[in-house]
């Protein structure tokens, strides 16, 4: 008879070793060696017994046979890794051209013991705000519903796409699919972004749900979420909502994958292996033949191309779905003029006047600002320099008007008296944060009671609730704060958005700024008149004319995506192009440098004439926690050359010895 062998991983707690072994399956052991158990082997020159995952079973051996440990046994007590996951991590390494142990930590939750006192029971919250669940479905809503049922039935698994204003229902239509697929047997993911992951939204499953819902972010312990994967393995659960890691749950008969929010950032990951959960999604549903579900007001560009093309199917939902209510009125306020006029507030007449109106009225407003800090950095008055973080390329944010910090590495010191560089007296505050505007809207409006909201007031646990709570029980008249008050909440009570500075976001280096400006506008613009009285948003810009200012204001989504598609094709953007990025980085500046150097001669050489480059340019932060950063940009319309390349560096790259020292990252968008 053939042997078997295991193909493994050692314990991927660890991050050194990141290869495949091979080792031999001892005959009594046949039955019990599949993929995703977890076995001991002898490891290294002493052969120490190590820990591992099985990857992959073969009859082929890589090497002399005869040379081929075998496996010593299996772990005690350990659970068998769902080996859908670890294909799935194939298709991620390959995909996204992370190594094996990387992609492997992604998919699996590392096992960690729970200490007592962490412990955290992230059962049914507090039964307060639950609303009734025995809404009846509008026709809208009811034919999206229809078409995902039939559909179901049939096997047909084309994943759907709902395109559909802030309001309008979808995740009434999520919650109704996901019932149909609980009632087939089978579990559903539900995605949300982990800004919006706060206690409505989580509440409004709960009130429909029960306890059969699980809920995943990333403030859970390492411990507490290998908890939570456990219970969905044991069939304790059959829903889990939670941001990306989500999409790792272990379920034994997956049916359903929402993706809510489809356009956000935050589905991409910033490590390694930087997937989007959008397309990770898309291929565990084909897997596990499942549907899959995404919706969004603004959906990404591309999302959108993809329903275009027939790919995905489209659905729209035009109207608010609750009764009586009904879009914002958006208004553009030209801050070119408020100047000209002598206004140097950052609230423009317009503002002042609707803010004043809705106190006198008891109405809610909400002021939204860009970014935490953004911009409230100190520079001095006769040099011109800003105070710099001496790890990273960026300025130190204020903060409370006595500490400077940087939001890359933590680094923080006092407020200085004097110039660092020059010694001059006069150091200032520029521009507006969140902490700038709440002083401000105080001395504006002394009489308002004022709410603020930002990564400095919720970053303890329960933050967040505890200050939309309040805000919901209209406990306050202004909500401050950034993007994190624009997603996915519902005050009915709010009858004005203002959005102080539109551009900030548009001047970002990145050829998505158009496109996330758009998105949050809207976004923005959707919060206000949620409940029966209408709402107005008032976006104050210094580009009024610019497109995606204008069909921001016009909640005109087609004009936005045919002028940024325009765009996007003239340039090779994605998604009309696909692109690599490939980041080389390390602590020797120069090294770094010279490496990057060889790697674009050499990519140029092979695949210079099928392969547009640019760069080496050095990243949009170049330095952080002393670490530099360069990066080489690809761009093809075919996604396999990409592939190829990405492979081919790598190869390359290992042979090298000075790479010990340098960190080679790969990123396709
Ligand atoms: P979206 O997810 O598109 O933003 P929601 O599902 O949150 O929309 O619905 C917006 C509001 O409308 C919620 O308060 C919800 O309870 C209400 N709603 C949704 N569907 C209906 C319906 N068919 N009838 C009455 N109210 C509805
Ligand atoms: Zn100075
Ligand atoms: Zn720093």
């Amino acid at each position: 008879m053939a042997f078997r062998y295991a193909n493994i991983i050692i314990d991927i707690s660890h991050e050194n070793v990141d290869r495949i072994f091979q080792y031999r399956i001892p005959e009594h052991l046949l039955s019990e060696i599949r993929v995703g158990t977890q076995v001991c082997v002898p490891f290294g020159m002493g052969n120490r017994i190590r820990n591992g995952y099985v990857v992959e079973i073969t009859e082929k051996a890589d090497y002399d046979p005869s040379k081929i440990k075998e496996v010593a046994g299996l772990v005690k007590g350990s659970v068998t890794a769902d080996a859908r996951l670890i294909e799935l991590a194939w298709w991620m390494k390959g995909r996204y051209g992370s190594t094996m142990n990387q992609a492997l930590k992604t998919v699996l939750p590392v096992k960690r013991t729970v200490k007592a006192r962490n412990r955290q029971v992230v059962g049914p919250l507090a039964a307060d705000g639950a609303r009734g669940s025995a809404l009846c479905l509008n026709p809208d809503q009811q034919r999206i519903v229809d078409c995902f049922c039939q559909d179901y039935g049939q096997g047909d698994r084309t994943p759907y796409l709902i395109h559909g204003i802030t309001g309008s229902g979808k995740t009434e239509v999520y919650m109704a699919m996901i019932e149909h697929v609980l009632g087939q047997g089978r579990q559903a993911i539900i995605l949300i972004p982990e800004i919006a992951l706060t206690y409505q939204t989580v509440m409004r499953f709960y009130a429909k749900f029960g306890r059969r819902i699980c809920v995943m972010h990333s403030r859970l312990s390492a411990g507490e979420r290998y908890d939570q994967f456990q219970r969905a393995k044991k069939g304790e659960t059959d829903i889990m909502v939670g941001a990306r890691s989500a999409l790792f749950t272990p379920f034994p008969n997956l049916g359903l994958i929402v993706v809510d929010e489809e356009h956000e950032g935050a589905y991409k990951s910033e490590g390694a292996p930087r997937y989007h959960a959008r397309e990770v999604a898309e291929r565990l549903a084909q897997m596990n033949g499942a549907s899959l579900v995404m919706g969004s007001a603004t959906p990404s560009l591309e999302a959108y191309a993809k329903a275009k093309a027939g790919i995905y199917r489209l659905f729209t939902l035009k109207r608010r779905a609750g009764r009586g209510s009904s879009p914002a009125l958006v208004e553009v306020v030209d801050l070119r003029k408020e100047l000209a006029e002598g206004n140097k507030s950052i609230f423009s007449r317009r503002m002042q006047e609707l803010v004043a109106d809705r106190l006198e009225k008891k109405e809610q407003a909400m002021l939204f600002m860009n970014r935490r800090g953004y911009s409230s950095f100190v520079s001095c008055r006769s040099c011109g320099k800003a105070i710099r973080c001496p790890h990273c390329d960026v300025s130190l944010t204020l903060h409370n008007q006595r500490r400077l910090v940087c939001h890359y590495c933590g680094y923080a010191i006092p407020l200085p008296k004097t110039c660092p560089d020059c010694g001059s007296e006069y150091l200032a505050g520029f521009g507006a944060g969140t902490q700038k505007v709440e002083e401000m809207a105080r001395q504006m409006f002394p009489r308002a009671r004022i709410l603020r909201m930002d990564l400095d007031t919720t970053s303890r646990k329960g933050g967040h609730e505890a200050i939309l709570s309040a805000f919901a029980k209209g406990e306050a008249d202004i909500l401050i704060g950034t993007q994190m008050i624009v997603k996915g909440h519902d005050f009915p009570g709010v009858t004005l958005v203002g959005i102080l500075a539109a551009d900030v976001s548009l001047y970002a280096p990145d050829f998505r700024c158009v496109e996330r400006t758009f998105q949050l506008l809207v976004q923005a613009a959707g919060r206000a008149g949620r409940g029966k009285k209408p709402g107005i948003a008032v976006i104050q810009t210094y580009l009024p004319e610019h497109y995606g200012i204008q069909t921001a204001a016009a909640q005109d989504y087609e004009s936005f995506y045919r002028q940024e598609m325009g765009y996007r094709e003239l340039m090779h953007y994605p998604p009309a192009f696909h692109m690599l990025g490939l980041q080389v980085s390390g602590k020797d500046e120069g090294l770094a440098g010279h490496m990057m150097d060889l790697v674009q001669a050499s990519v140029a050489r092979h695949f210079g004439k099928c392969v547009e480059i640019i760069g080496p340019v050095p990243a949009p932060v170049y330095k952080v926690n002393d670490i530099y950063r360069k990066i080489l940009y690809m761009k093809q319309e075919n996604y396999d050359i990409l592939m190829r390349i990405q492979k081919y560096v790598q190869e390359r790259w290992d042979e090298t010895e000075d790479c010990k020292k340098l960190a080679i990252q790969y990123d396709f968008s």
